[in-house]
């Protein structure tokens, strides 16, 4: 388990006692391109997001999670990042990391 999971696994437990799990732009990933649209460290790497919507979302094989590769821009895109921001199951997808926030 390297760092960022195990930042995670003590953020999900914490915010899941709290019963509050969101996105936070504060753990925003650094390698998620600037946007509205990033993962957090809370990322479970479970593949829905990029499943779903992979002109937006792929893999960082060195940490080992999901991050906005391409931000949405047509209503098409938007509809489909939104898609798989509802289905993460971790709420780790956030849109609102500034630059054209909606
Ligand atoms: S759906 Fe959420 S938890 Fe799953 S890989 Fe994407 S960002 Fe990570």
């Amino acid at each position: 388990m390297n760092f960022y999971q195990l930042r995670c696994a003590y953020r999900v437990i914490t915010q899941f006692n709290q019963n509050k799990i969101m996105p936070n732009k504060n753990d925003r990933l650094p390698d998620n391109v600037p946007g509205p649209y990033y993962v957090d460290a809370s990322c479970i790497d479970c593949d829905q997001c990029r499943a779903t919507a992979p002109d937006f979302f792929r893999r960082n094989d060195e940490i080992g999670f999901s991050i906005v590769h391409r931000q949405p821009v047509t209503p098409a895109d938007i509809k489909q990042a939104e898609e798989a921001r509802l289905g993460c199951p971790t709420e780790s997808i956030g849109r609102d990391g500034g630059h054209g926030v909606r």
